[in-house]
């Protein structure tokens, strides 16, 4: 979850270290540290929260380095103190790594290595690798040591390895947690995410798990952790470096809220065609035949990609007739799931790491499933472990609540359903109707992007409130799930979605005065049904928000608050109702004095089961 940046080349490494931390910030930012190899040994510094704490920190020792290893911790094991940021050295204080992920056996291993006589200084599983790879090095076999001490652990890493004995290398290895190499011009970029290195590169190598690299000023060689020799395909990261930067906006998260018209609409691009009336998704091409005859679908993801994939659910059935559920990865991995050669499991996930994501996706591969993916990192690990996909094209997310990717897995999966509702049922004429609706949701985005002034106002009457509701129905439950997620996740306040429904089956108990209740209330087939509900938390004291469908001055009547959205089909309403709800999350964390990119307690791509 955290990031891991290494330079070797003839720059000062302390500065590029530092510029791909702050780049990397958003993954894990409890706390961070570097390491450099200067006169033949390792300089060190750490510091707790941010990057410009560090940055403090580093003085003009670190100038005339040109190696070195940083990171940005995300803490699993010890509290997010000095002591436990990363780098961690070995016992003879030659040796420093940093680690991203978890060492499950770090407890045994740590006991066999104090009976040895080793001792620690930090809470961390991580210490404990670094300890063990000290163990097996014996002055000249830095790469053996490392793979003995791999071949020990369980778990997960993606790390990078400096030794003052060799400073003309960084050793870099992966199991579960990314690992990237770029190449520059005599110089190369040890990173966990491409956003580090693509200011230096966009020439790439993706690590593959098991396999290692060890990276000199004039080359680097990938083996295996067996030692075998491997070659690696250079690849080109198309991100852009301005894509990764704040633009004017005050927040990545409000950035990206106000991408969307452009971001959705990259995502159909090249794909939906109105012209021919077709769409043409080029990663499922050769999978067409077996995906239309699937006769199940079970799609799999955590957070907001899970409340895409019910929105995926309601979509498949409806549009394509095929059954569908959506899982908790972390739950269905576990509990031993039914499934054969005729289910296609689709896992669901921004980052393409997602741990849980990855895991359960593995599982049901290996009992017979076809396995997609809809991902928006190219290269990452879920895309290459799938045997087929559809990448978002949304470009990277820096904000840690997730937007666009939300929108984009929406998108994605509209357009999946669409393609095959066509080739099973769906009428050309409806099929034609469905892409012409799609079409216009960039610019019905941009209409709703302008309400966020009075977004904004409504915030400032809520924004004291502690406790929240948001209420949906049909397309518009799932929304309900993710507008409560956002304000949870940037506002810390307590939200609960649910089915509008459900609510006098319990949770209707919860109403006092003033209690704000948010209705995704659109003039759509359970239009009626919604606005009884409005009328029973109203009765019980509720301030009622609502996004409503313009023109709709009835609930305007009767709610206190209303946000608007354009008229579209009732299949595709998620990705104009949403925005709202992701604006109303920002303005009220704003409000609040919240972190907004940075919540607390929260990592952005979440490598740890
Ligand atoms: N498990 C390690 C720790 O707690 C690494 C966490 C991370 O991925 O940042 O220090």
């Amino acid at each position: 979850m955290c990031g891991i940046v290494g330079y070797i080349g003839s720059k000062t490494a302390s500065g590029i270290l530092l510029e791909g931390l702050k780049r990397l910030e958003y993954r894990g930012y409890d706390s961070a540290g570097l390491a450099i190899i200067n006169d033949g040994g390792l300089v060190i510094e750490k510091a707790v929260g941010r990057i410009l704490n560090l940055e403090k920190k580093v003085g003009p020792i670190f100038g005339s380095a040109t190696v070195g290893i940083a990171h940005t911790r995300w803490a699993t094991h010890g509290a997010p103190t000095e002591t436990n940021a990363h780098p961690h050295l070995d016992h003879s204080g030659k040796i420093a790594l940093v680690h991203n992920g978890i060492i499950e056996n770090y407890a045994s291993l740590r006991k066999y290595l104090e009976a040895q006589g080793v001792g620690f200084e930090s809470e961390t599983d991580t210490e404990v690798l670094a300890k063990l790879i000290g163990h097996f090095y014996t002055g000249d076999n830095l790469e053996q040591a490392v793979r003995s001490a791999l071949s020990e652990v369980q778990g997960t890493y993606g790390i990078a390895v400096i030794c003052a004995d060799q400073p003309d290398r960084i050793i870099a290895a992966r199991k579960g947690s990314p690992l990237i190499v770029g190449i520059g011009k005599n110089e190369y970029i040890v990173a966990s995410d491409a956003s580090a290195i693509i200011e230096h590169t966009n020439q790439v190598i993706y690590l593959s798990d098991g396999e290692m690299a060890i990276v000199s000023r004039e080359g680097f060689r990938t083996i295996t952790l067996d030692a075998v020799p491997v070659t690696k395909d250079v690849q080109q990261v198309e991100w852009k470096l301005e894509q990764i930067e704040l633009g004017g906006f005050e927040h990545f998260m409000l950035k990206e809220i106000f991408e969307q018209p452009e971001s959705v609409r990259m995502c159909m691009r090249g794909r939906v065609n109105l012209r021919e009336g077709t769409i043409h998704l080029g990663g499922i091409a050769n999978y067409a035949r077996e995906l239309t005859r699937a006769h199940r679908f079970v799609f799999t993801a955590c957070g907001t990609a899970w409340h895409a994939g019910l929105v995926g659910e309601y979509l498949f059935e409806d549009l394509a007739r095929i059954p569908t559920e959506t899982e908790y990865a972390s739950e269905f991995r576990y509990r031993n799931p039914v499934l054969d050669d005729g289910t296609v499991i689709c896992a669901i996930s921004q980052s393409g790491e997602t741990a849980d994501t990855l895991a359960a996706l593995r599982e049901a591969r290996d009992k017979g499933a076809l396995g997609i993916g809809i991902v928006n990192t190219v290269g990452s690990t879920i895309a290459r472990e799938t045997d087929a996909g559809v990448y978002l094209h949304v470009g990277p997310e820096i904000g840690v609540a997730s937007t666009k990717a939300f929108t984009g897995q929406v998108t994605v999966l509209a357009m999946l359903a669409a393609f095959l509702g066509r080739r099973k049922h769906l009428s050309p004429a409806n099929f034609q109707n469905f892409i012409c609706a799609l079409d216009q949701i960039p610019g019905q985005i941009e209409k709703v992007l302008e309400q966020s002034g009075e977004i904004r106002r409504v915030a400032e009457k809520l924004a004291g409130r502690e406790n929240w509701l948001y209420l949906g129905r049909g397309y518009n439950y799932p929304v309900a799930l993710e507008g409560a997620l956002k304000i949870k996740e940037i506002s810390y306040v307590h939200a609960e979605g649910m089915p509008a429904a459900e609510m006098k089956h319990g949770p209707i108990a919860l109403v006092n005065k003033g209690m704000p209740a948010v209705f995704i209330a659109t003039h759509s087939s359970q239009y009626d049904k919604i606005l009884g509900n409005i009328e029973e938390v109203k009765a019980r004291g509720a301030t009622t928000v609502a996004v409503i469908t313009e023109g709709d001055s009835e609930i305007c009547r009767q709610c206190d608050f209303c946000f608007t959205v354009p008229k579209t089909i009732e299949p595709l309403e998620p990705l104009l109702t949403i925005i709202p709800l992701q604006l109303l999350a920002y303005h009220v964390a704003v409000l609040r004095g919240c972190n907004i990119d940075k919540p607390r307690n929260l990592a952005k791509s979440v490598t740890v089961e």
